[in-house]
């Protein structure tokens, strides 16, 4: 069976067609600019030529056709025609409380990630606009949505609660969430096994850490706390957003700058995190090189960073009672041996010794900690795409 999985933004739709027999990629590509002007950049694995070049994509519909076009063409074609398809999996941001595992699209579905566009009103509506234009290119074949906060539907009311009247929760539905649920899932089945023990007996915590980054409790295979919150701004200090702060500092800029509310919180999603604090980049990459050129605000960034993540850390293996093993995944967990290691020296005291040598390694799976280290760390490199395959191959052979 081979499925198309989509992962669809306001004005970009990234693409995989997995072949499940083997769980092998077959073709990947995006499309940008969509509703602007357009570009598709799309990968054949089979050694046939890629193309990237610009083509008109007024909406999503037309970006899905390019994307089929391509995906089934002599020249840059994995498929011999679109019947090939057997299935499409979504990543749909947000599921609320109405979902706590992935699902068929039907009409009822369709609604219900309407219901939540309240609580992810940038991407909910991006997902529900790619459904659709699946939809009307592809005909009848099965969509399945797999939610990024739906792993999380596990964590205790101790954990999602936030101290704040009980009616805001009750009313409008402020919580946390949670989110890339799907990442977490799958580094956290995949340590399992290098680890050699059922998920069930483990206490893992797993580092998302990329342009947005999370930290998620994993106790017998189920979340029991995360970092982030009703949104992706909470939590550690990411990419452009300063994650936990105190909410007094929204008005106090407010009425010191003159800006309004929206003004200051796109401030605090886009101009944040290490780049505001750095005025250099939200790339690790630039970071550590200006850090190593003696930037010391670049510098500051990176401690920051991973004095956030130390402490999460901490809160988590107390929240669980223990811990046998931490995940680094996503852009910096799978490639910054710097940030990894700046991490591991504030873990002594909880049994977690880095192996130096092996920490170098980048982009593998690998355990660095050492081989008397109490608790065991890991790289390993998420795979969404192959987790939202895997669920929307189980749920349309039944
Ligand atoms: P992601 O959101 O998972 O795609 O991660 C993107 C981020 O990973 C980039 O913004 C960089 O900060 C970081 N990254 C990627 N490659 C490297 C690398 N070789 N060294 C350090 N950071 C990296």
């Amino acid at each position: 069976m081979k499925i198309l999985v989509i992962n669809c933004g306001s004005s970009s739709l990234k693409y995989q067609l997995l072949d499940m027999q083997t769980e092998t990629l077959l073709a990947k590509g995006l499309c940008e600019r969509i509703g602007i002007d357009g570009h598709l950049k799309h990968q054949p694995q089979n050694g046939k030529s890629v193309f990237d070049e610009d083509v008109a994509l007024p909406t999503h519909t037309e970006a899905i056709a390019a994307v089929l076009d391509k995906l089934t063409s002599e020249q840059y074609g994995v498929v011999a025609s679109m019947d090939e398809i057997g299935a499409v999996g979504h990543r749909v941001v947000h599921g609320g409380e109405k979902f706590a595992s992935s699902v068929l699209i039907n009409d009822e579905v369709m609604a219900a990630i309407a219901e939540c566009i309240p609580l992810a009103p940038l991407h909910n509506p991006a997902n529900i606009t790619g459904i659709e234009a699946c939809k009307a290119v592809m005909g009848d074949v099965p969509q399945v949505a797999v939610f990024d906060t739906a792993f999380h539907q596990t964590m205790p009311g101790k954990a999602y609660m936030y101290a704040i009247p009980y009616e805001y929760y009750t009313d409008l539905k402020v919580r946390r969430y949670g989110f890339h649920g799907t990442s977490h899932r799958y580094v956290s089945a995949r340590a399992a096994e290098m680890m050699g023990k059922p998920i069930e007996e483990l206490k893992l915590i797993s580092c998302h850490m990329g342009n947005g980054s999370s930290i998620c409790a994993i106790d017998g295979g189920k979340s029991v706390d995360t970092s982030m919150g009703f949104t992706p701004i909470a939590g550690l200090p990411m990419g452009t957003r300063c994650g936990d702060i105190d909410v007094s500092v929204l008005e106090y800029l407010c009425a010191n700058t003159g800006k309004d509310v929206k003004t200051i919180t796109n401030e605090l999603n886009k101009k944040s995190g290490v780049l505001g604090v750095s005025g250099v980049s939200s790339d690790f990459r630039d970071l550590t090189k200006a850090a190593g050129e003696g930037n010391d605000r670049a510098a500051l960034a990176l401690d920051m960073f991973a004095y956030a993540v130390a402490k999460t850390i901490g809160a988590y293996a107390a929240a669980m009672n223990g811990v046998d093993g931490i995940i680094f995944t996503a852009g910096v967990g799978e490639n910054d041996a710097a940030t990894r290691a700046g991490i591991g020296k504030y873990l002594g005291w909880l049994g977690v010794q880095i192996c130096p040598g092996c920490n170098q390694k980048r982009g593998e799976e690998t355990f660095i900690s050492t081989a008397d280290s109490k608790v065991k760390v890991m790289v390993i490199p998420t795979n969404e795409e192959l987790v939202i395959a895997r669920d929307t191959k189980a749920l349309t052979e039944k």
